[in-house]
């Protein structure tokens, strides 16, 4: 494959564009090669957009009904929203919105998902049903199981054992487009004993471990309260933190623990619509100097209007940020995923690397070059502009349509999927979960 006539944006951090035909061999970009020709005149050919943290299995959530009393904080929106839905999953539904989920993602240019999934009452071999649905898309993905205590210790083993034995498989099989981390909920849903079965299973399958962490002030006070230390420096502790951990959130990081993140270089990953949407608070990611990606933590993962987001809640309280900030997470994420399939090159253009890139139709009203290119992304550049996605050397969005796959149809199936899983969830109360170091 020979893509002609575009501008290549090769890098985005730093950004490097240049107008030259990209080929594609072996699922590679390749210095030359190639028979069959892409006309990219008047577009720009820019890597594929990685989501750095998202649940799919909240596709099906959208406009759901809600007739309890309205949360007043993010502890009651897990209680009565997302607690309740995860129970009511199974593993059709689980499915269906793996589909809907990874069609969204494609078509608006997102050519990876981190995933981090929850399903209590279908825990064994979910992750082989999210990977098999997302396969079916063409979708590359990192998954994990969201070990917790929650719903008591039996389930916290199987989360456990579902990470083990899927990072397993996918470590024996190396599969193309997907891999795994030990995934654990939060600090104050995980007994000791279960974060040292997860920091465990992380260390020895040589994975890192995808949590949340100080998303809600919740997580900090509690165990400060049961263990006298923050969450990520309790995590610290259990010897979970190191430069393959994932930490989503982050809102309510104390000096201290912005040290140990930062001395352990593990990846942040920002949610800026996810917390306005749970008035958790603002992270602080100015002036800290982490490896921030960016994420949507399930609201889509339209990573377009992620940056836009995260950009304009930076700007308000640091007027001086740069368009570029948005750009530099981004390139955080595909770093993170390069990582994980041993792919240094992920998330750049350049010869050796996985062909995982976006067409955008965007017809430049202004002059763009490097030094434009990021007002181009935070002002201009949006999922409407996506035109073609490729991902590991093959098309799978072609003229803003799935390649292998009938978008209506799949969310039709998603429709019926949704009506009933509603329906199982009316019959689901509050979860009755609570912090056991008390809540604020
Ligand atoms: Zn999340």
């Amino acid at each position: 494959m020979i893509l002609t006539g575009g501008t290549v944006v090769s890098s985005l951090d730093p950004v490097q564009i240049a107008r030259h035909d990209v080929h594609v061999a072996n699922g590679r970009v390749a210095a030359d090669g190639g028979a069959e020709r892409r006309d990219c005149s008047g577009c720009l050919v820019v890597p594929g957009n990685v989501c750095a943290h998202t649940h799919l299995y909240s596709a099906l959530a959208r406009g759901m009904p809600y007739d309890l009393a309205p949360p007043e904080n993010f502890l009651q929106i897990l209680q009565r929203i997302w607690w309740r839905l995860d129970r009511a999953l199974d593993e059709e539904s689980v499915r269906a919105s793996a589909l809907v989920g990874g069609m969204e993602a494609l078509l608006s240019g997102t050519t990876t998902l981190v995933d981090h999934h929850a399903s209590p009452n279908a825990i064994d071999g979910s992750l082989d049903v999210i990977e098999d649905a997302l396969r079916s898309l063409g979708i590359r993905s990192v998954l994990c199981y969201e070990t917790s205590d929650r719903d008591g210790p039996e389930r916290a083993q199987a989360g456990v054992a579902e990470n083990r034995r899927f990072i397993e498989r996918v470590l024996r099989e190396k599969p193309p487009l997907v891999r795994g981390l030990v995934g654990a909920h939060a600090s104050f849903t995980l007994s000791d004993e279960t974060l040292a079965a997860c920091a465990a299973a992380a260390s020895e399958l040589e994975v890192g471990l995808h949590v949340h962490a100080a998303e809600d002030a919740v997580d900090e006070l509690d165990s400060v309260a049961l263990h006298g230390i923050g969450a990520v420096a309790r995590l610290a502790h259990a010897g979970a933190l190191d430069g393959r951990t994932l930490l989503a959130h982050g809102v309510h990081l104390d000096d201290e623990e912005i040290g140990l993140v930062h001395a352990a270089s593990s990846t942040l990953a920002h949610n800026a619509r996810s917390n306005m949407n749970n008035a958790v608070g603002r992270a602080g990611l100015g002036a800290l100097g982490l490896r921030v990606a960016l994420g949507t933590d399930g609201i889509g993962s339209d990573m377009f209007e992620e940056s836009r987001a995260a950009f304009f809640r930076l700007r308000e309280d640091h007027s001086g940020a740069g368009a570029d900030w948005p750009l530099a997470r981004l390139s955080q994420g595909a770093r993170l995923v390069g990582a994980a399939f041993d792919e240094q090159h992920l998330g750049r253009i350049e010869t050796g690397a996985p062909a995982d890139l976006v067409v955008l139709d965007y017809a430049t009203p202004a002059p763009l070059h490097a030094g434009s290119f990021p007002g181009h992304w935070v002002f201009g550049l949006g999922s409407r502009h996506v035109r073609d996605v490729m991902v590991d050397g093959e098309w799978v969005v072609l003229d803003r349509r799935l390649t292998r796959t009938d978008a209506q149809e799949l969310a039709m199936g998603a429709r019926a999927q949704a009506e009933r899983l509603w329906m199982r969830l009316a019959d689901i109360g509050p979860h009755e979960f609570e912090p056991k170091g008390g809540r604020r």
